[in-house]
């Protein structure tokens, strides 16, 4: 192996490290990027649980329950206990918030980039 080819393998080793990096950096901005529901109970946060992902939370409380529906990038109030079901009415999200306020239950949708709050609010 002369000195030619030595510089060549280095240069590649290099830019295919640089790309793993990039790549990473990528999936790690995706990761952080996009939107949070926030779960509060009163004071409490209850939990956060990302947007792109399905998932059913069920809340229990000692004012009652309230099952959290995270579905295709938007949030809705499957059922809950509550005597108005005002959350349950207010359907489906993908902005802003749900209130239940007998179980002083808030389901906020925060976004980590103010300009697609922008062009949806
Ligand atoms: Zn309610």
């Amino acid at each position: 192996m002369n000195k030619r080819d030595f510089i060549a393998i280095g240069i590649v080793i290099i830019l295919s490290a640089l790309g793993f990096i990039f790549l990473n950096f990528n999936l790690k901005n995706d990761a952080q990027g996009g939107e949070t529901v926030k779960i509060s109970v009163g004071a409490d946060i209850y939990g956060t649980y990302p947007l792109n992902e399905n998932d059913e939370i069920k809340i229990n409380t000692k004012n009652g329950f309230n099952t959290v529906v995270i579905e295709n990038g938007s949030v809705f109030v499957k059922d809950a206990d509550c005597r108005d079901r005002y959350c349950v009415r207010q359907g489906k999200i993908r902005n802003g918030s749900i209130i239940c306020l007998p179980h002083r239950l808030v389901i906020e949708i925060e976004s980590n980039d103010k300009s697609i709050d922008a062009v949806a609010g």
